[in-house]
């Protein structure tokens, strides 16, 4: 196949997905604009009713980003100064950014190799006195394993947050045939609407999940100035809220999140098909007891060098990603607990050997074919 027939080929194509539904984005977003109700407009209520819905949670506090919600939910969980969270060190930044933003510590665990998510087998010996709260990150769209951390989670009296920025909409499988969505298992759940999330909106935007009525209360008062009453405030908070034209955006794209999620499945089966075999790469790992939504279809290099192979795509026009480059504890501004090269070989390991290939909604099977076949013809 001549590259020159064929599009560029997108690592997310949020033009070709705004456009099979641009009509009905186009007139909510018109609705809203006329309406000028551009903070807290009735869409936010909505969608959050919608969302609430869909992930079978009882209460839904939007905010203004994933990183807030994590942040909200750690403020009304009342965590003090100098008490520990756990959390896996193969994550995104702000995971860690915002438990130290709130001058508590991080306690890095490392991630199972299979799965990319927190190793339930390295919580217990992490625990201390001071340990208040654990975030699992069901990373690239799959659930950590939260039968165990949930587990342990309660042994220790420790709160559960969950970071399903990545997993929206997935479901895990508990042994006694309990099905739990993601964002529902832990005290509190906290999502992204960052546009290449697999529900995105147009700008930046977030949400915070929870069953428990007074936390709902007392988030949604953190999110927006610790008010409840307007002008009286309560409790310090923030401002973070979720522009009522973002909501708008997402109460359409909410309907087709199922569908979103069907096509990504798609795509990783074509994926799982058709690289199957291949020597220098192992592909994702799919957990007996987590659906995967695949935010990210993510495979391992082995025996090759991942930037040289990453290069060679790149030159045949496949994108490619990796997530992520340096590992947390060996970031400038995680670097303080003394961690060094060494200290999280799982993690380090897969610093360099993932790579994420292109995955999104609207590919098509021409061009899963062609990076199948760029793929196949590396010479390793
Ligand atoms: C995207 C993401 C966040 C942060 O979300 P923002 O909306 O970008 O603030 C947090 N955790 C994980 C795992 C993410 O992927």
């Amino acid at each position: 196949m001549e590259m020159t027939k064929m599009k560029e080929i997108k690592m997310v194509d949020l033009q070709g997905q705004y456009l099979r539904i641009k009509n009905e984005i186009d007139a909510a977003i018109q609705e809203v604009l006329m309406s000028t109700a551009f903070i807290q407009g009735p869409q936010v209520k909505f969608f959050a009713e919608d969302l609430a819905k869909y992930n079978h949670s009882a209460y839904v506090v939007p905010c203004a980003n994933g990183t807030d919600a994590l942040q909200i939910a750690m403020m009304a969980l009342d965590l003090k100064k100098g008490d520990e969270v756990i959390l896996p060190v193969h994550t995104y930044v702000a995971t860690a950014e915002v438990i130290a933003l709130l001058g508590l510590t991080p306690v890095f665990i490392d991630v199972e190799e299979k799965t990319f998510n927190i190793d339930p087998n390295q919580i217990k010996s992490k625990i201390t006195s001071k340990t208040k709260a654990l975030v699992p990150v069901h990373l690239y769209g799959q659930c950590a394993d939260m039968e165990p951390i949930l587990k342990i989670a309660h042994e220790n009296n420790l709160y559960v947050i969950e970071d399903l920025a990545q997993a929206l909409g997935a479901d895990y499988a508990f042994s006694n045939g309990a099905i739990k969505r993601a964002g529902n298992m832990g005290i509190i759940g906290c999502t992204s609407f960052f546009p290449s999330k697999n529900l995105g909106c147009y700008g930046d935007g977030g949400a915070i999940f929870t069953n428990d009525p007074s936390l709902a209360e007392k988030m949604k008062m953190i999110s927006t100035h610790g008010q409840k009453v307007k002008y009286q405030h309560d409790i310090v908070g923030i401002n973070s809220r979720l522009d009522t034209l973002q909501a708008a955006i997402l109460l359409v794209k909410l309907k087709y999140l199922d569908e979103y999620t069907r096509r990504r499945n798609e795509v990783a089966d074509h994926y799982d098909k058709h690289l199957a075999g291949i020597s220098f790469i192992e592909l994702p790992f799919r957990a007996s007891n987590s659906t995967h939504v695949f935010h990210q279809y993510t495979i391992k290099t082995k025996g090759i060098d991942r930037d040289r192979f990453k290069k060679y795509l790149q030159d045949k026009g496949v994108p490619s990603m990796i997530y992520y480059h340096i590992p947390l504890h060996l970031q400038k501004a995680y670097r303080q607990n003394g961690f060094g090269e060494g200290s999280f070989p799982v993690t380090e390991k897969l610093s360099k050997t993932v790579l994420s290939l292109p995955m999104h909604t609207e590919m098509t099977e021409d061009e899963l074919s062609y990076i199948c076949q760029i793929i196949k013809g590396y010479n390793a």
